[in-house]
């Protein structure tokens, strides 16, 4: 798909044009020009061959169907990987990615042994939830409405703050009444803890949630699994994730990986739920109310192991007794390895 000429392709059609065509691709997801009936045929020759609609992609479905995993090839022949996440409930939820690889290499993450190959554009963002749209389009309606994505976020592969600009291009689409549609509290940021972009966000006005990748509850462990706690530490994230909340009255989430033997004992859950006492400090008292923490069971790429049922119940008691506000998060997609932390491409 390549939408980078739509504008000057239009450019001698009437204006009204553009917003039909945009309605095409981001509302009626059509995957051929051919199917814009209202357009002339030479313009929609024209657009087939300059703003080619066509998604190069190979997709997986998990075994009990509430998980598609799909590969996209670029433009440029990269690869990134996506998911989709049927809920229950009826949602469904794109998991995007925002990088080709990405530079920050934790420890546990797959994605990160590709490195850094480059950034994505807004479109390439947008190509993967327009993906699974047209899928959940043409999809059987027998079991689970709605037929649209409802949620988006950006926990694929790669770093959200260090493509910001894209990023956010990309989300007031997803949030435009007249393109995805999608409300924009139900599309969300996840940080390995890039404090500018903290700010920026804070900054922006935008209601978008903000998750942040913790995994260890203080300094010498979080440096040795996230390299970038380094960077920016432990106190000083919070720090802006404090700000962050007084100025948008924002919950927060908190994302804690478990890794069995290295962030999974009683003393890291009781190191966890300190982190969670409000600061001392009169201008930030009060903040991390709005904290909420989000276990995640590992998910295997190569190194460590998942934590026991056993452990896990152990930590989560102490984090029950210390009033923690915290929930387990569903595990979609993992006998295809589509599951958090598990995207990796070109291999
Ligand atoms: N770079 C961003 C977004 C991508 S990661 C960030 O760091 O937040 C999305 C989430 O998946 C993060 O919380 C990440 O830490 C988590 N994750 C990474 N590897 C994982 C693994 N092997 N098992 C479970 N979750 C993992």
């Amino acid at each position: 798909m390549d939408l980078e000429n739509l504008e000057e392709v239009l450019q001698n059609e009437p204006k009204y044009r553009l917003k039909e065509a945009r309605d095409f691709v981001f509302v009626k997801f059509i995957d051929n020009w051919n199917q814009a009936t209202s357009f002339s045929k030479e313009l929609r020759e024209r657009l087939n061959k300059e703003c080619p609609l066509y998604i190069e992609a190979q997709s997986l479905v998990s075994k009990n169907g509430d998980s598609i995993k799909s590969k996209i090839k670029l433009k440029d022949g990269l690869e990134i990987e996506t998911v989709l996440m049927r809920h229950e409930d009826g949602r469904n939820t794109v998991c995007v990615s925002c990088q080709v690889g990405c530079p920050m290499n934790c420890a546990f993450c797959a994605t990160g042994t590709m490195g850094f190959i480059r950034n994505l554009t807004a479109d390439e963002i947008l190509e993967q939830v327009i993906l699974f749209n047209r899928y959940l389009k043409n999809g059987e309606r027998s079991d689970r409405s709605p037929f649209r994505v409802t949620n988006v976020t950006f926990m694929g592969m790669g770093e959200p703050f260090l493509n910001y600009d894209n990023v956010l291009k990309a989300i007031k689409v997803l949030n435009d009444a007249n393109a995805f549609n999608i409300s924009i509290r139900n599309i969300s940021i996840s940080t390995c803890g890039i404090i500018e972009g903290v700010e920026k966000l804070a900054n922006s006005g935008l209601q978008v949630n903000l998750a942040i990748s913790l995994h260890a509850p203080n300094n010498e462990l979080r440096s040795k699994l996230m390299p970038i706690n380094k960077r920016y530490s432990l106190d000083e994230v919070l720090k802006a994730v404090d700000n962050y909340i007084l100025k948008t009255k924002r919950k927060v989430m908190f994302e804690y990986v478990l890794i069995k033997d290295i962030n999974d004992t009683d003393d890291c859950a009781k190191e966890l739920a300190g982190l969670f006492r409000n600061p001392t400090s009169p201008r930030l008292r009060g903040a991390r109310k709005l904290y909420f923490l989000n276990l995640i069971e590992y998910n295997t790429t190569g190194k460590f192991q998942a934590s026991s049922r056993n452990r896990i119940e152990e930590f989560k008691k102490i984090l029950k007794k210390a009033k923690i506000n915290f929930v387990q998060r569903y595990k979609f997609g993992q006998d295809i390895k589509g599951a958090c932390g598990q995207f990796v491409t070109g291999k």
